[in-house]
């Protein structure tokens, strides 16, 4: 394009006439046609292919550890003609296992979040063929009219023809933080940009105001952020705050570790057994006692809770969020459409001072006009106010009533749905064609239009009643006009709002025939024409929501830019705040301290007609008493509430881009009750992560234990001095199959009763605690007495020849591993007694103990079996199965009873 003209240079015309299109968009196949020469319009970050990402895997200290240690069982084997030939292919066995589990649960994690993308697809509103239709943005081709409305993202990069008070925010592209204003006159100058070309509109950039219309030049890589994408990173994943925890507790333990396997080492040879045997078994010890499986564990449980969020119409953006949303202690909700249906009705006209009942459900336009109990004819002479009124609500308006196959629907916004609906009530139908517009936006709070009246022009306005007031002069009367009391109108705002209806107030005013364009300069000197009161249901899930909220310690605060009446008297009906129905306006909210509202927020849960920085406020004060704070939005300036939030949560059907990516997580349904439904799945997440905490960790410091309190009694115990009762592959082995197929199953754990009556998790609470303490304790010191014990008496009753020592390592090894399914079964709740759920309700659970119960099996008899023992195992008498059980069932009782000892103790704190 050198001696070309650029985009932003040319007239639209050339720019349509090049690109080969027009206002009405591509036609018939042209679409398809060009999506196969142009390509899907995204930007492809490349990602790690899948041999990369398993050999990554290999890159751990621990897999390191074991990589030398299989080499020095080779070396040993081929130079000193040690026995270790199958302890090295074991090794081997071991690191390939882990390295692929660990790329498994890692591309599980991976899989669920890219699937929750697929389920976020950025749509945006194009032009073909005349009609507007709702594509996702991936689908755009150069040629394509693109509509943009407050809120949107930028979906490619467009030459404007149609803008309406459009503004854009630009940061992302250039730095710039102040929204720029667009204009869509061809600009001369040949070197522009991007900052500057205010004729276009870039990719990944957003609409903060106004609409516009604009024609597709370039997509995908051709975009200007296409362009400096290959120097933007891949995003930089956020890892949840307990894989940033575990991370470090694991490098703690593996120093300690080491530490401890020098140590055992070095008294190993000192007690005299060989320096072979001693260097394996500290590889045993070490590799046994770091919690290698752990983080892996953790985050295929994050996957595993993302998925049962979203089947609850919640979709989580980073797996971070599954964790903050099981501490939530308070939930910022919007009203409509989160916590209402957001169907509303007309029920209530008042218009030249008379109140007017309007009969009829939803949006079908059959129904009554009543005054005073009298049904009126509402076009009769004598109505011109009510006429106005409802005029004005219809003609003012972007929402279109459709007749589906279930009965009447709506195109748009459901609190202007309800204004066509009241107006074709009354038999309302024809409306004067528009010529202009300043769109609603949320900080305004009205929208007005202008319109052809008669050889005159008519602006109507309609929004909030306080704005709408303040904008006018006099008031309309079924006669003359008549003087405003200001005053009187808005109580009858205020009288409509305490039976909980959405109030909007009408106005117009004629202007002279030359009048061409509309702003909100133009809007003063009005006349009142009325008030329209809608009922918007509660969602009777919202109403349930609240109240498990309430068990659930977590409290609900609306904060809505409706009417202060309304949102009062929606509280009452859904049950929200503390017995009192204390409310805040935007109008108080603004006057306050940070102090005096930092104090009132701990009691006040309703704030009515407030701005998206008030709740920016509230949140932060909210967050400044410890709380853990969830917060919805919707609208593009609700972008740094939900970026603050220690949760933020978009709306997915009535939210705008920009609100999504901002937020962290999205609700498929728009309801406050998934909201609710994601924190009971975020607790249960994170219960199974302690779950899984709890069995890992004591029973790897178990299966040390028995090494290291083996070679420390050796001068002692005069059968340890030989050999050690469980040899260093098989502690590998235990650690392997215990960490694969006994930990994993309890991500799937299933979810306890009464989730939601406890009070929220500290999220301050140490991973290091004297629970973990104290189960490390019980489950390690049983596996060693038990291992012990039994080999010992073997022994002691058998003798220590080397065929009866393999026989009591064998019993041994089996004790361990029977002791540790064992504890699984009671491992799956960390309080309640195993008793009080079937042992069957998780399936993986049985799954995986009777996998390793099966394996040791064949280990035990692998020698009968398959004529090796790889394991150095040997079958022993079959009696002493039944010793191998008993103890198996008596570190279950162990840890049940301390778990009914702690029920106990907390039944008299709390009663106490
Ligand atoms: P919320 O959704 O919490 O009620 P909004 O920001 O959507 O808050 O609306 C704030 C106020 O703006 C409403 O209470 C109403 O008075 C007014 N309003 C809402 N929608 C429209 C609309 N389409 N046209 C004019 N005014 C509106
Ligand atoms: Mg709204």
């Amino acid at each position: 394009m050198t001696d070309e003209l650029k985009w932003y240079q040319q007239p639209i015309e050339s720019v349509f006439n090049a690109l080969d299109t027009s206002p009405e968009g591509l036609t018939g196949d042209e679409p398809k046609a060009r999506l196969n020469k142009y390509g899907y319009n995204e930007i492809i970050t490349r990602k790690r292919g899948p041999l990369v990402r398993l050999l990554l895997q290999f890159h751990n200290p621990l897999l390191y550890v074991l990589m030398v240690a299989a080499l020095a069982c080779f070396f040993l084997y081929s130079f000193m003609e040690a026995d270790t030939l199958m302890d090295m292919w074991v090794i081997i066995g071991v690191i390939l296992a882990t390295a692929v589990i660990g790329f498994i649960q890692e591309g599980k994690a991976e899989s669920s979040l890219e699937a929750l993308k697929k389920m976020m697809v950025p749509r945006c509103n194009v032009i073909r063929g005349g009609k507007t239709e709702n594509a996702p943005t991936r689908e755009l081709v150069p040629g394509d009219i693109v509509l943009l409305e407050d809120g949107d993202r930028v979906p490619a990069d467009l030459r404007l023809f149609l803008v309406k008070e459009l503004s854009i925010d630009e940061a992302a592209l250039t730095g710039e933080s102040m929204p720029v204003r667009k204009e869509i006159d061809p600009l001369p100058h040949p070197n522009l940009g991007p900052g500057d070309q205010v004729n276009m509109c870039f990719s990944g950039t957003f609409v903060t105001r106004g609409r516009g219309k604009g024609v597709v030049v370039a997509t995908a890589g051709e975009t200007e952020l296409g362009k400096i994408a290959h120097v933007m990173q891949e995003t930089k994943k956020t890892s949840p705050p307990i894989m940033r925890k575990i991370a470090a507790f694991t490098r703690l333990i593996i120093i300690v570790c080491i530490a401890f396997g020098i140590v055992n080492f070095i008294m190993g040879i000192a007690f005299g057994y060989s320096w072979i045997y001693m260097l394996l078994a500290t590889v045993g010890v070490i590799v046994a006692m770091i919690p290698e499986g752990l983080a892996g564990a953790i985050i295929a449980a994050f996957a595993v809770g993302s998925i049962a969020m979203s089947r609850r119409n919640a979709l989580v953006k980073r797996l971070p969020a599954a964790e903050t949303l099981g501490c939530t202690t308070v939930i910022c909700s919007d009203k409509t459409g989160t916590l209402t249906r957001n169907e509303m009705t007309v029920v209530w006209v008042h218009a030249a001072g008379r109140d007017y009942r309007v009969s009829g459900a939803g949006y079908e336009p059959e129904g009554q006009f009543y005054l005073e109990g009298e049904a009126v004819a509402p076009n009769g002479s004598g109505r011109d106010g009510l006429v106005a009124t409802l005029t004005a609500g219809a003609a003012c308006n972007n929402c279109i009533l459709v007749r589906g196959e279930q009965g009447y629907g709506i195109k748009g916004d459901p609190t202007e749905g309800a204004l066509v609906v009241s107006a074709k009530k009354a038999g309302l139908a024809e409306i004067s064609p528009r010529l202009d517009e300043v769109p609603f936006s949320s900080d305004l709070m009205y929208m007005a239009t202008m319109h052809e009246s008669g050889g005159k022009k008519v602006i109507y306005v309609k929004g909030s009643p306080e704005k709408i007031l303040a904008m006018c002069r006099d008031r309309a009367a079924d006669g003359k006009p008549e003087a405003l009391n200001r005053a009187a109108a808005l109580d009858k705002a205020s009288e409509m709002a305490q039976e909980a209806l959405r109030v909007i107030g009408m106005a117009c005013k004629y202007v002279d025939e030359g009048k061409m364009s509309l702003t909100t300069d133009d809007l003063h000197g009005m006349t009142f024409l009325g008030l329209q009161g809608m009922i918007d249901p509660p969602r009777q899930e919202a109403v349930d929501a609240v109240k498990k909220c309430k068990s659930a310690g977590i409290r609900v605060v609306m904060i809505t830019g409706d009417h202060i009446e309304t949102a009062r008297a929606v509280a009452g009906q859904l049950g929200i705040g503390n017995g009192n129905n204390a409310a805040f306006s935007g109008e108080e909210i603004e006057t306050m301290s940070d102090e005096a509202l930092g104090e009132a927020v701990k009691d006040v849960s309703v704030y009515a007609r407030v701005t998206p920085e008030h709740k920016f406020r509230i949140v932060e004060l909210l967050q400044k008493r410890g709380e853990i704070v969830a917060v919805t939005g919707d609208g593009v300036n609700d972008a740094p509430a939900l970026k603050r939030a220690d949760i933020g949560i978009a709306m997915g059907i009535t939210g705008t881009e920009v609100s999504k990516e901002a937020a962290d997580m999205v609700l498929a349904d728009d309801n406050f009750a998934s909201i609710v439904a994601a924190v009971e799945e975020g607790r249960h997440v994170f219960t199974n992560i302690r779950k899984v905490i709890l069995y890992i960790l004591p029973t790897n410091v178990g299966q040390g234990l028995v090494t290291v309190g083996a070679v420390l009694l050796s001068p002692l115990v005069a059968a340890f001095a030989l050999r050690l009762p469980i040899e260093p592959v098989q502690i590998l082995w235990v650690n392997l199959i215990i960490a694969i197929a006994c930990s994993i199953p309890l991500i799937w754990e299933i979810k306890e009763k009464g989730i939601l009556d406890r009070p929220p998790r500290d999220p301050n609470e140490k991973l290091f605690n004297p629970l973990l303490v104290q189960k490390v304790a019980i489950v390690s010191g049983i596996s060693a007495l038990s291992v012990f014990g039994l080999y010992l008496a073997y022994t002691g009753i058998y003798g220590t020849s080397a065929e009866q020592i393999t026989q009591a390592q064998t019993i041994a090894f089996t004790t361990l591993i029977m002791v540790q399914i064992g504890y699984l079964f009671t491992a799956r709740s960390i309080d309640d007694s195993a008793f009080t759920f079937s042992p069957f309700s998780n399936k993986y659970v049985v799954i995986g103990a009777g996998l390793t119960f099966g394996l040791q099996i064949l280990i035990v008899y692998s020698a009968s079996l398959f004529g090796i023992s790889p394991l150095r195992t040997a079958p022993f008498p079959a009696i002493w199965w039944l010793p191998i059980i008993l103890v198996s069932i008596a570190g279950f009782l162990a840890i049940e009873l301390e778990k009914l000892v702690r029920r106990r103790l907390r039944k008299a704190g709390t009663t106490s």
